[in-house]
């Protein structure tokens, strides 16, 4: 049974979509992403390391809404999708109640018509209006029996929809029903992968602060400091949004825990029940940033009232929650957010478009880095799968996802869990793909699993972007023992890409082999054929193999490659550097080192290689044979990685085991220039 999340692409939905998927809920999210980007989504399935079912649908959409009903069993919805900001609110008060109010009605309908009689809603303190109106402090901190006198249209949609809540269930009392009035969310999930990203100006305290911290805006105005509270300014209750993601499980399991015929209509308020001031939240954020920002006080806020403090003994009692977090907490994952972060989810040079519809598991995500050099990755075995130096594209690569799949070259691919070959896999009991041996992983490799991810981040100073993708690749896939998790981050810089791999196994095993390459087939000549290419090799010591099995004997032996002359013999070859050990299963302390370099003197365009491997392998894909794409001779792939079967050969054994607590890593970098 699965939890279906309208609005969980946004801020907190997101945070509790993680919550829910660490207590070991499953999730649908359904979101318009109007006011939110799919990257959440993207990083929720990185943060969790599983793949959460998303619909891009309005809740308005009756059919839309309901193909997710059809598709999922529901057993309960926990309701965020909704328009948010007071101040807009006065201004385009019909598109509210038609967002808010209209499209709750439509997924009551849906839920009705689906049998699903569950939901948690998302309400706001904003309900109580300015309990200040009652002047004897009786409603400070506020009590869920304060009255309702919302006074924006906001707040009113809230109102109503409440409203419409308890008229469904005075109508059918199966609905279980609770209502969730947050007071003031704040902070950001620890990870720094996912946080609120307010569209233009923001409106609220903490991310103006944030903003102002980062250098997007000159100063905070604080609005009044003659308040009647201990600095002047006024008084809210914040609650990290963790906590906050938390009270929404609290809520459900209450609601799950019900008898089954026993419905529910119930408030409840999460909040702190500690009042904050404008300054004492100031004060935490410069403390955590290290520096006082940049403030000036002004005049009052329209709407703004001395005190919105919660009582949320109700919650505490009921629903046996309570906020564990601080101000100070939500102050230093907030900064995290925006350092890691800086403008929020949008990347200055990234884009992506989805290759399938309505499947957005395997994205083509371009990095343009400047005029002469842009790079596609898709998820789809994190392939790259288009480079482009100076307008030529310099590496093989198809369009469409269904390209990919009819083809067996590997084509940019990530190879694993194990490159190259591993003879006699039978014994080994692994998933067989050519003569006996596994050849790049098994029938089923990395290279046809969709990665999760990836997280895009910036670094402006090195005017570089990293996208890190991630694989949980399960015990016994392709016969490889272990739940292993692989993480693949590509740096794009201007000209050069470089790939790290890090591997962990995360349990059912004690230990398990791997050897990751990438498949990248490079062409910098002019034409489709990589002759007249010249080759600069760092070594010519080279695995001696059998000519039959192509698995090493064990011999080291010389062999000279200068280029790919037109006409010349093949290279299928794993060259090996002596000076790197064999029996590190992390190479990234060793330095990157240039292993070859391609030139092509037609182009004029150097691709230089550089890894902490071993060894790579060169291949000149003389049997490359994809119908009306690329022939045989249409690239040269330079695959850095561990000796071929290195699990068989007791001396090189050592390069390839994983055990359970250690890290598998290794990096290459491909550097294009012009000679
Ligand atoms: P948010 O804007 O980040 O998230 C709301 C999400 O709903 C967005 O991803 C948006 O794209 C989506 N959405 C909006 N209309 C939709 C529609 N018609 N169909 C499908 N998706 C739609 O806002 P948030 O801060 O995460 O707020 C979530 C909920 O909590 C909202 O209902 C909001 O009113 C309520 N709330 C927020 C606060 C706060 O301070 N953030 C306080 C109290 C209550
Ligand atoms: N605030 C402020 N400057 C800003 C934004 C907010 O001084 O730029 C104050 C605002 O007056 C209120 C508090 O910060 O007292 C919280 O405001 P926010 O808009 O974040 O939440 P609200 O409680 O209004 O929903």
């Amino acid at each position: 049974m699965y939890i279906l999340v309208t609005g969980g692409a946004g801020y907190i939905g997101s945070h509790t979509v993680v919550e829910l998927i660490n207590h070991g809920y499953k999730v649908v999210i359904a979101d318009n992403l109007y006011n939110s980007s799919f990257d959440a989504v993207a990083r929720i399935e990185f943060i969790v390391k599983q793949h959460v079912p998303f619909f891009n649908v309005d809740i308005r959409d009756k059919e839309q809404l309901s193909k997710i009903f059809e598709t999922y069993e529901i057993s309960s919805v926990i309701h965020f999708a909704a328009l948010k900001a007071v101040g807009e609110s006065t201004k385009i008060p019909l598109k509210y109640y038609d967002n808010n109010v209209n499209g709750t009605i439509k997924l009551l309908e849906v839920m009705d018509q689906y049998n699903v009689k569950n939901i948690v809603f998302s309400s706001s303190a904003t309900v109580y209006g300015d309990v200040t109106r009652f002047g004897d402090n009786s409603m400070i901190p506020i009590p869920e029996h304060c009255p309702n006198d919302p006074t924006n249209p906001y707040g009113k949609t809230k109102y109503v929809i409440e409203n419409i809540l308890h008229d469904v269930y005075n109508s059918d009392n199966k609905w279980k029903t609770a209502i969730l009035r947050y007071f003031n969310p704040i902070g950001a999930h620890p990870s720094g992968l996912i946080g609120e990203d307010p569209l233009g100006i923001p409106q609220n305290l903490l991310p103006y602060l944030a903003q102002v911290a980062i250098g997007r805006r000159d100063k905070l105005s604080i609005f009044g400091n003659d308040y009647n509270s201990h600095d002047g300014t006024p008084i809210r209750d914040y609650i990290h949004v963790i906590d906050l993601a938390k009270g929404h499980i609290a809520a459900l399991e209450y609601l799950h825990n019900l008898q089954n015929d026993q419905g529910l209509f119930r408030e409840w308020n999460l909040g702190s029940g500690k009042g904050s001031t404008v300054f004492d939240v100031y004060h935490a954020f410069c403390k955590v940033v290290g520096r006082e920002l940049p403030h000036e006080v002004v005049g009052r806020r329209d709407g703004d009232v001395l005190d919105l403090t919660a009582n949320p003994k109700r919650a505490n009692e009921e629903l046996k929650w309570k906020t564990h977090l601080t101000i100070d907490d939500a102050c230093k994952d907030l900064w995290k957010w925006t350092v890691d972060n800086p403008s929020g989810y949008n990347i200055d040079n990234y884009s992506w478009k989805a290759l399938s519809a309505n499947d957005l598991s395997n994205r083509s995500h371009t990095i343009k880095v400047d005029d002469t050099f842009k790079v596609s990755i898709m998820n789809l075995g994190a392939t790259i799968q288009n480079v482009t130096y100076k307008d030529a594209p310099v590496a093989l690569g198809f369009v469409t996802e269904q390209e990919y799949k009819n083809q067996s070259f590997y084509i940019g691919a990530t190879v694993g869990r194990y490159a190259n070959r591993i003879s006699e896999a039978e014994k080994l009991k692994l998933s067989v793909n050519e003569n006996g041996n596994t050849l790049h992983g098994g029938k089923f490799g990395f290279d046809k699993k969709d990665f999760l991810g990836p997280v895009v981040k910036r670094n402006k100073k090195e005017n570089s972007t990293t996208l890190e993708f991630y694989l949980l690749d399960p015990h016994l896939e392709n016969g490889f023992p272990g739940d292993l998790g692989t993480l693949v981050k590509y740096t794009i810089a201007s000209g050069s890409i470089e790939i790290e791999y890090e591997s962990e196994l995360l349990g059912k095993a004690d230990e398990t082999f791997l050897n990751l390459t990438n498949h990248s087939y490079w062409n910098i000549s002019t034409g489709s054929s990589i002759d007249g290419t010249k080759i600069k090799m760092a070594t010519n010591k080279a695995l001696e193999v059998d000519s039959k099995s192509l698995l090493p004997t064990g011999k080291i032996v010389d062999r000279e490659v200068t280029g790919f002359a037109k006409g010349s013999a093949g290279i299928d070859t794993c060259f090996v550097l002596e000076q790197q050990s064999v029996q590190s299963v992390d190479t990234r302390s060793n330095e990157l080192q240039t292993v070859l370099e391609a030139t092509h003197p037609d182009s004029k365009v150097k691709l230089v290689v550089q890894t902490t491997e071993p060894s790579f392998q060169l291949y000149t894909a003389d049997h490359l044979d994809v119908p009306g794409k690329f022939g045989p001779r249409g690239g040269f792939c330079v695959e850095s990685g561990r000796y071929i079967d290195a699990i068989n050969q007791e001396s090189w054994k050592k390069s390839v085991i994983l055990p359970k607590g250690e890290t598998y890593g290794s990096k290459t970098k491909y550097a294009f220039e012009s000679v």
